[in-house]
C-alpha cells in the first residue's frame, strides 16, 4: 500500500531538460566542461537527497525500531498506510490514547486487521513500550486523516474511568518516549502539539479523559528532554 504521492516515471518530471547542455556546446569547449562538473554535482546532490524525492522512500529493516526503550510487534498492515514521513508529511504532533483495555487485547486488537485502527506505540500500566507500526508510516488512529498523516500516536494501557489505571511507571515511560519523539522531529512540548485523542477534530472519542494528568505528563516530558541521557546497557552493568 503506497501513498498516493509521488511514483511518478521519472520521464514525466523532467519537463525542460536538455537546455543546459545545448547552450553549453554553443558557447564552446570550457563551458561543456563547466557544465559537465555542473552536472556531476547536481548528481552527487541527488544521490545525497534521493530519499527525499517523493516515492522514493528510505531503507527499512523488518523489526527496526524508532524508539530504543521499545520492543517491536507488528500491527496488522489494514491498520496503517504505507509513508516516507517526516518527507511526505511533516511530524507535528504526538497523540495521547487510552485503550479502554488491557496491554495484550490492545495488542491483539491491533494486529486484527478488520480492526481498520491502531498507534504508533502503546504503553503499559508496568512501563513497558511496544512499538507496532514505524514512525514512517501512517496509523489509523485518530479517525481524521490530516491528524493521522501529521502525528505520533500512543496508547495506554487503562480505562478513563478509572484514575487508579494511569499509574506513575507509565507516566514516566510515556514522557520518556514524547520527549524522544519531540526531539526527533522538533515539535514543541506543549498542548498545542502534544493532544489528547478527544482533542482531534470530528473525533467521537473522549480519550485519554478526565483523569489524565495532563500538567503532570507535560512536566514530565520537559524533564525527560533536559535529562542526560540514560547510560548504556553496558556502562551500567559496569557500574554495577
Ligand atoms: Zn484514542
Amino acid at each position: 500500500m503506497l501513498a498516493p504521492l509521488g511514483g511518478q516515471p521519472p520521464s514525466s518530471r523532467k519537463k525542460s531538460g536538455g537546455g543546459v547542455s545545448r547552450r553549453a556546446l554553443l558557447i564552446g569547449g570550457g563551458a561543456v566542461v563547466a557544465a559537465g562538473t555542473a552536472a556531476v554535482l547536481a548528481r552527487e546532490e541527488m544521490r545525497r537527497a534521493w530519499w527525499r524525492i517523493p516515492g522514493v522512500e528510505k531503507p527499512r529493516k523488518p523489526g527496526e525500531l524508532d524508539y530504543a526503550g521499545a520492543t517491536w510487534v507488528a500491527a496488522s498492515e489494514a491498520n496503517w498506510r504505507r509513508a516516507d514521513r517526516p518527507d511526505d508529511f511533516r511530524i507535528d504532533r504526538v497523540i495521547i490514547h487510552v485503550t479502554q483495555g488491557s496491554f495484550d487485547s490492545a495488542v491483539r486488537v491491533f494486529q486484527d486487521p478488520s480492526h481498520r485502527a491502531a498507534t504508533h506505540y502503546i504503553v503499559g500500566q508496568d512501563g513497558r513500550v511496544v512499538q507496532m507500526i514505524r514512525e514512517l508510516d501512517v496509523a489509523y488512529q485518530a479517525g481524521n486523516r490530516s491528524f493521522n498523516e501529521r502525528a505520533v500516536g500512543i496508547e495506554h494501557e487503562g480505562f478513563v474511568d478509572r484514575p487508579k489505571d494511569l499509574t506513575e511507571e507509565m507516566y514516566e515511560a510515556s514522557a520518556r518516549l514524547t520527549a524522544s519523539i519531540c526531539a526527533r522531529y522538533d515539535i514543541p512540548i506543549d498542548r498545542e502539539h502534544i493532544i489528547g485523542h478527544v482533542e482531534v477534530p470530528g473525533t467521537d472519542h473522549t480519550d485519554p479523559g478526565p483523569h489524565w494528568d495532563w500538567d503532570r505528563y507535560l512536566k514530565l516530558v520537559r524533564r525527560a528532554a533536559t535529562a542526560p541521557p540514560t547510560p548504556s546497557a553496558s556502562a551500567s552493568a559496569k557500574a554495577e
